[in-house]
């Protein structure tokens, strides 16, 4: 078997849950790092295994762009490429392609788009999409989609889900021809890659709905809620997750794509999520943003010049337990590489500890409890809120 998945523990639409994949296990709810090109900025790869990460995210458009699919492929997939021998997700590579909006042309066929490294052209289509995926090996792979642009009028969420619709079926047909082409096939005893569907529709409850139960039929064992997270309110991301999830098989992991903030992921946990990444913990990390036990901490500020306290006092990192507030300030102040290596251990273990704290409080029935501490939840969501705390 290339992919099980079991569920181990329900609270309330919260799940605890693992899966397998042909390296190694990840349990559920489960944060990944994002290694745009194949690192985690500033992250040594045993750094990454001290602080428990299970799944990292790579970004398959920037490794097609660089050092390209071939390239990854000869050297024996990108976990060996990488050093990293845990599973690891690649995206379709369609998310970005469509952030490029001044750089693209999208039609039935696929998208036209240019590199936003030398301006050359490029192609990507549903099958040349998965084979990028299946030459670069990662664990678990995505169907090419249309991230839908935000705002968008009805008729052309529609239309734009209708054609990931028809993507996800020219996706999961070309991996089903081509998946015993992934560069570890014969080293791993001949387990192949897991795709993943992806569930689109905009800001629409129905057409959530209905690109759901359509994705559902197509039988992946797995599905991501994509296009969320992209300038909505809060508010209508959490709606946007429910109208979609009430959809998705008990049974399979799900998987929102590009969440959020570690308050946030405590609420998509809550919503039944299993998988969530972000590049907020390791950017933010970078510019000096810090999020603790007791809120956000700006770095820079002068009010940190002579505290000699750590971090935050409730974190088990190695950069709490041995430096001060003052020396990380200096250190961003003066511009050093250390601050952003020590800024992204730290937030990378808050996020971490998050979902380790989530994956207990599940398992226990005791995520109400975990629930109610993270900051207040919107408005919108108190009543959702309540009803997962089966009273
Ligand atoms: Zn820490």
């Amino acid at each position: 078997m290339s992919f099980r998945f079991q569920l181990e523990a329900r609270d309330g639409k919260a799940r605890a849950a693992r899966f397998c994949t042909p390296h190694g296990e990840v349990e559920t709810p489960v944060f990944m790092p994002v290694g745009t090109v194949a690192t985690v900025k500033g992250m040594p790869q045993d750094t990454l295994e001290e602080l428990g990460v299970q799944i990292l995210l790579n970004n398959t458009y920037h490794l097609y762009l660089r050092p390209g699919v071939e390239m990854i492929r000869r050297l024996g997939g990108v976990q060996k490429f990488m050093a990293w021998d845990r599973p690891i997700l690649t995206d379709s590579g369609g998310f970005q392609v469509f952030s490029l909006s001044d750089l693209r042309k999208v039609n039935e066929e696929g998208v036209q788009f240019r590199s936003h490294l030398d301006g050359s052209s490029h192609f990507f289509s549903p099958e040349s999409a998965i084979a990028a995926q299946i030459g670069l090996g990662a664990d678990i792979i995505m169907a090419f989609d249309e991230c839908t642009e935000h705002p968008a009028e009805y008729a052309r969420t529609k239309s734009s889900m209708e054609m990931t619709l028809r993507w996800a079926q020219r996706s999961r047909k070309y991996f089903e021809e081509h998946k015993q082409e992934v560069p570890w096939f014969v080293e791993r005893g001949e387990q192949t890659q897991t795709l993943f569907g992806i569930v689109q529709g905009g800001m629409f409850v129905d057409l959530r709905r209905e690109s759901a139960q359509r994705t559902v039929e197509m039988d992946f064992p797995g599905y991501a809620i994509g296009g969320l997270s992209v300038g909505e309110p809060r508010s209508m991301t959490y709606e946007m997750v429910d109208a979609a999830i009430r959809f998705l098989p008990e049974d399979k992991p799900r998987y929102l794509m590009g969440v959020g903030t570690p308050e946030e992921i405590v609420q998509y946990a809550a919503q039944g999520v299993d998988m969530m990444d972000c590049v907020l913990p390791t950017r933010a990390a970078r510019h000096g943003l810090l999020f603790t036990s007791e809120g956000r901490i700006t770095i820079k500020n002068a009010r940190y010049a002579a505290d000699e306290t750590p971090l935050d006092p409730n974190c088990g990192c190695k950069v709490c337990a041995r430096y001060s507030r003052a020396y990380l300030r200096h250190l961003y102040a003066s511009n050093e590489l250390l601050a952003q290596v020590l800024n992204t251990i730290h937030n990378l273990a808050h996020y971490l500890t998050t979902m380790r704290g989530v994956r207990q409080a599940i398992a226990r029935g005791q995520f109400a409890h975990l629930l109610a501490q993270v900051s207040p939840p919107p408005a919108t969501l108190l009543t959702a809120g309540h009803q997962q705390r089966r009273l």
